[in-house]
């Protein structure tokens, strides 16, 4: 078993909110809304160790040095289409940062991911790179999304999830044992079809009612 770098944010609020999404009868609208709202969560913790760099301002009283975001912008990664919704989310908290989207659909016989979208900012070398997909299921697109990034440059990458299942966290840690996972919830295991059990459906088709 290969240890994965992983941190479960499972505060009671985002477990509520987690409950409310897994519930086969919440409605698109609702899940949308709560997937934002657990993004925003997830984001404090994940976001915890942002540099900061000290700048003058003048308050209405007296002049200080204040604390304010350093280095380049951040940039969020977001695998299509479900990775959108939990963008939308961190994109709330920090309105600046930059966007990649890969988009990757799942082979359904192979299970495998085929690329067929890829849009990255410049230099994400200099930037701190959050992936994002609400499932990491049998890991693959995850693999495959970050390889992109890290073929674009980015050094330093984190990846972002709402539900994990074991298999596809083993799959992710090894093939990317410097990338941390952040997750809401380690699931029970796949089913034939990858999807994760208990799960909550096909993340994509949920947040668009497409299905
Ligand atoms: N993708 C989903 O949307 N749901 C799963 O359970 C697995 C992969």
């Amino acid at each position: 078993m290969i240890k994965a770098d992983l941190t479960l944010i499972d505060h009671p609020l985002i477990q509520h909110k987690l409950t409310l999404m897994r519930d086969e009868n919440t409605a698109a609208a609702v899940f949308r809304q709560l997937l934002r709202e657990i993004a925003h969560l997830m984001a404090y913790e994940v976001l915890r160790d942002l540099p900061l760099d000290p700048v003058q301002i003048t308050t209405p009283l007296e002049t200080i040095q204040s604390p304010k975001l350093a280095g380049k912008k951040l940039c969020f990664i977001s695998i299509l289409r479900a990775g959108n919704g939990l963008l939308e989310g961190m994109l709330d908290l920090v309105p600046s940062a930059r966007v990649g989207h890969v988009g990757l659909y799942r082979d359904p016989e192979t299970l495998r991911p085929v690329e067929y979208y890829k849009k990255f900012p410049r230099a994400l070398e200099d930037r701190l790179c959050i992936v994002v997909d609400p499932m990491l299921a049998t890991g693959n697109s995850a693999v495959a999304a970050v390889q992109k990034v890290k073929g674009a440059g980015a050094k330093n990458i984190k990846f972002v999830c709402l539900l994990t299942a074991p298999e596809g966290v083993e799959v992710f840690a090894g093939a990317h044992p410097d990338v941390p996972i952040y997750t809401a919830s380690i699931d029970r295991q796949l089913n034939d079809h990858g999807y994760i059990l208990p799960g909550l459906g096909d993340a994509g088709d949920r947040i668009y009612g497409t299905k």
